[in-house]
């Protein structure tokens, strides 16, 4: 069938009070944005629902798809909308709405009719019983079930007439752009595209930083993260990755301090770059992909010694999760693909034969003492040649 227009149904936005019009606003505006490039499109808002009615051709498959993106929208519901409210032509609609929007016309139904005209000449319990009755003379295999209806087709009478009964699960969150923005540390692996899908599920916008460490690690392996931005870009919107060249930090730590020790004072500068472009950039938090225990430098031990450098929150929002959960996610955001394509990383072409697992903050930090004065010059450059990258989806 096709449709001409959609309800968008959200349900914590509506909980924020006297914010609620911010919310809603947000969201009308991702929701254009999201459909600008599959057709003309006029969005409104009215009584704590949205509604999106094409005003040109469009691919229902596509539309669809892209609202099940945009975090905020827990129900996408096509509509049928009718200017006229004589119950002839609601019970002619209601026939061919049946008709377009189900092939198989062998279900329990209710119709559940509201009417906020209260002049109506009918009144909704009316409007359900014939309704049902012309329902059941058009169809003969449709039955009515008032308590547990396998569909329930919602009849709303005002000024005009909406007709809906199917839902489409949204993807739930809060509308990006409500929340504040953070800087996502994102590498090339499974995790950290997924936790900063989860950061901008609840509404922050997400920059992200890579560290790149031209000539160990090669061209493609920052272009596999650019992928993955424009991936995560899809839900979160345009992404702006800020590239680090973290080739000079990397040598000076390998060259000057223990190696079972390289990764904890690695990930320390990484975090403190991070932040240094978090503040400069509007961020409020930083991201990572870290969870408890899955490598040497994310033991609990490990996390307290490298999260020792932060001055803002560090949101790791797969900080609980298993593997294989982590990966379930990236699959379902469709990140996983890319994830796995087997480009070097900055961490592992440095990484130790044994790392330290159980890192003593003092012992890191004598180490580091080692860096002085050749760092600092090394710290500015790499946030100052940092190059930024827009990343949008394709
Ligand atoms: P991921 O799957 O996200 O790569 P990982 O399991 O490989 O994570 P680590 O390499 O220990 O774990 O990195 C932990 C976190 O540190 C990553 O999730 C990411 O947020 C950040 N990180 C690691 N390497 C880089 C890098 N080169 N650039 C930016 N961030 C990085
Ligand atoms: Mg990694």
């Amino acid at each position: 069938m096709h449709y001409k227009a959609f309800m968008i149904k959200y349900a914590e936005i509506g909980t924020k009070g006297k914010n609620r019009y911010i919310f809603e606003d947000i969201l009308c505006k991702n929701i254009n944005r999201k459909l600008k490039s599959l057709g003309a499109f006029h969005i409104r808002k009215e009584q704590g629902r949205i509604f999106v009615e094409a005003l040109s051709a469009y691919d229902y498959e596509d539309v669809v798809t892209a609202l099940t993106k945009v975090f905020g929208i827990v129900g996408i519901c096509p509509i049928v909308i009718e200017e006229d409210t004589a119950f002839e032509t609601i019970r002619d609609r209601v026939i061919e709405y049946v008709d377009n929007a189900y092939d198989r016309k062998n279900f329990t139904f209710k119709v559940d009719t509201r009417r906020n005209d209260k002049t109506y000449p009918m009144t909704s319990m009316e409007v359900n019983a014939e309704l049902g009755h012309y329902l059941l003379e058009a169809y003969d295999k449709l039955a009515v079930d008032v308590h547990e209806p396998q569909e329930i087709i919602h009849v709303e009478i005002r000024k005009v007439v909406y007709i809906y009964s199917i839902t489409i699960p949204g993807p739930g969150g809060l509308p990006v752009g409500t929340n504040g923005k953070a800087m996502a540390l994102l590498s090339g692996g499974i995790d950290s595209p997924v936790a900063a899908y989860m950061i901008a599920k609840r509404g922050v916008e997400i920059e992200a930083v890579y560290f790149h460490a031209p000539p160990f690690t090669s061209e493609r392996a920052k272009q596999k993260v650019v992928d993955l931005a424009c991936l995560v870009a899809d839900y979160a919107g345009a992404i702006r990755l800020h590239v680090v060249n973290f080739a000079d930090i990397q040598m000076a730590i390998y060259d000057n301090c223990p190696h079972e020790e390289l990764t904890i004072i690695m990930k320390r500068y990484m975090v403190k770059i991070a932040e240094e472009l978090a503040k400069k950039n509007d961020c409020q938090c930083t991201v990572t992909g870290e969870s408890i225990g899955q490598v040497s430098s994310q033991t609990v031990y490990s996390l307290s010694v490298i999260n020792e450098v932060s001055t803002m929150p560090v949101f790791r929002p797969c900080i609980g999760m298993d593997k294989q959960e982590i990966v379930d996610i990236s699959e379902k955001i469709g990140t996983y693909e890319t994830s796995i394509q087997p480009y070097e990383d900055c961490c592992t072409t440095f990484v130790a034969k044994h790392p330290v697992t159980k890192p003593i903050l003092s012992a890191i930090e004598k180490s580091e003492r080692k860096l002085e004065g050749m760092i600092e010059p090394m710290f500015e450059k790499a946030v100052e040649t940092a190059e930024t990258i827009m990343c949008r989806y394709k």
